[in-house]
């Protein structure tokens, strides 16, 4: 299952939606969503009525999310974070290593040398990529549950 990273339209919290979701509930704010509206093309944020007594940091904190979520996940076409599925990844490594094999083994006996190095580097070069990108969902969960127990944290607080 393939995830992206959006943002709830009412609270800005962020919001991890499957692909095919057409609805979500927003763990903080509560409100329905229609995940259709809440694609980057199309967002844009509503004016909080009434904001929270630590909103400030509360935004502090949402930016400084939104910084790491940009250096951390690739984007679609459309500009919105994807989370990398690591079963997928992990199941194009294989297949890279089963071509690459193929060609490998194929171009040596054909004394092909130039070929059979050539297959070497560049499957090697995309299992690497593949890796790190299957690296990529664990920490990427463990940054999101922190930022979410920090920010229900914040919520929860009221102001000494
Ligand atoms: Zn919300």
């Amino acid at each position: 299952m393939r995830y992206l990273a959006l943002t709830c339209s009412q609270c800005s919290a962020p919001l991890e939606v499957a692909v095919d979701q057409e609805q979500i509930s927003c763990a903080y704010c509560g409100s329905m969503l229609l995940v259709s509206h809440l694609h980057r093309s199309a967002a844009t944020p509503d004016e909080k009525p009434h904001p929270h007594p630590r909103q400030s940091e509360i935004n502090q904190l949402d930016a400084e999310w939104e910084t790491y979520r940009k250096q951390s996940l690739p984007t679609n076409s459309l500009g919105e974070y994807v989370i990398p599925d690591p079963s997928s990844c992990l199941a194009a490594m294989w297949m890279t290593g089963i071509i690459g094999g193929i060609v490998t083994v194929v171009s040596f006996g054909v004394r092909a040398w130039p070929i059979a190095g050539l297959a070497v580097i560049v499957s090697a070069g995309i299992i690497a990529v593949l890796w790190k990108q299957s690296k990529i969902a664990p920490v990427y969960e463990r940054s999101l549950r922190n930022y979410q127990s920090l920010r229900l944290q914040l919520m929860d607080d009221s102001p000494v």
